[in-house]
């Protein structure tokens, strides 16, 4: 994301313009793409359920506005998928893509935006994780961690259709909060063994999202989750990342635990859920108190342990082993211990993780 220019690399920023948080607004889409670009026409990617859920409002609504519409239904996040649905929305002409849905339809239309050049608008359906409002997309095939694509022009939240999706969904959203404090341990790390940039405002806007999840999670416990707080420290915690130009203050250790386990274990456990357990072990090698992660994880219904997710021990201690190596040049505290098998199941048993 860094240009040199006279030899000092220029640090570039590229935030969302229009962020709209409400209750039943879904039927106000075409208003909010009006007022962001007036785009004479935009393809929709969704997935089968949710479009069901959503498209008499979303097309009256863009046909009140004028706007053309083209729907597409994404299924495969692979990298050939992609590449064939990016040749079939390319052939819409479209002035906007617009992702709709939970994490996968959201990841798609965000890669494919970012191929075409063409802008694009996040509305998501759930708040599972932060790519809600980050430039970052999980691409499966490809690298084994997320990858840089645009930065969405506006995100459009209806709080009322999030609350209808899956709670377990929203507890993954919180596993992927928690570790931002983890991320950020890292990223520390980072600056002080390898010189690396480090920005200040960046990881603290991350920390923030988290500790709004750690510090409440007992009301949460006792109350239900609160859907809009939990939205807006996501949205914030993208936010960070378009600020930092990069995943650092959202992704360490524990995200490269979860990579791993993409790849082991295909499937298995949702991506908060897995990157909540890492953090309650990466919490343990940081010195930081895991319990409070493991505490704050249980009050919000996202599992803490590897059965809870069906994952075995042997796969767990072989992902904790491979995680560093997914991205060697990221700096975390797997780089500080040489972590074996053996060691794996040390420390997932310490923490009550097995
Ligand atoms: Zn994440």
């Amino acid at each position: 994301m860094a240009k040199k220019h006279d030899g000092v690399p220029s640090h570039i920023m590229e935030l969302p313009r229009l962020i709209v948080i409400g209750n039943n607004n879904i039927g106000d889409v075409g208003k909010f793409l009006k007022s962001l670009d007036s785009p004479k026409k935009v393809s929709l990617v969704s997935g089968t359920h949710v479009k069901k859920l959503i498209q008499k409002k979303v097309e009256q609504s863009l046909s009140e506005s004028g706007i053309k519409f083209v729907w597409h239904i994404a299924s495969d996040n692979s990298v050939n998928a992609i590449k064939k649905f990016q040749t079939k929305i390319g052939k819409d002409s479209s002035h906007m893509i617009v992702g709709v849905g939970g994490g996968r339809s959201v990841d798609i239309a965000k890669m494919i935006a970012f191929n075409l050049k063409r802008p694009f608008v996040s509305i998501p359906t759930s708040a599972s994780h932060d790519g809600i409002a980050s430039p970052f997309v999980s691409i499966r095939g490809d690298k084994p961690h997320s990858v840089v694509a645009s930065t969405p022009l506006g995100v459009l939240v209806d709080i009322a259709i999030i609350k209808k999706a899956p709670k377990r969904l929203l507890a993954s959203g919180c596993g992927d909060l928690v570790a931002n404090l983890i991320a950020v341990r890292d990223w520390e790390l980072g600056r002080d063994k390898t010189g690396e940039y480090f920005g200040r405002y960046a990881a603290n806007l991350a920390s923030m999202s988290a500790n709004i999840i750690m510090e409440n999670s007992g009301i949460f416990a006792k109350k239900g989750l609160d859907v809009r707080v939990i939205v807006e420290a996501l949205i914030s915690a993208g936010v960070a990342s378009c600020i930092a130009g990069s995943s650092r203050p959202c992704s360490g250790a524990e995200h490269l635990f979860s990579h791993a386990l993409d790849k082991l274990a295909p499937g298995v456990g949702l991506h908060g859920e897995k990157c909540g357990i890492g953090s309650i072990m990466m919490a343990k090698l940081q010195g930081q108190d895991w319990k409070k992660f493991a505490n704050t994880l249980r009050d919000v219904g996202a599992p803490t342990s590897a059965k809870e997710i069906g994952l075995d021990s042997k796969t767990l201690a072989k992902a904790l082993t491979i995680a560093q190596d997914l991205r060697p040049e990221r700096y975390t505290i797997l780089k500080e211990i040489k972590m074996t098998p053996k060691k794996a199941i040390e420390l997932a048993k310490s923490t009550r993780v097995l």
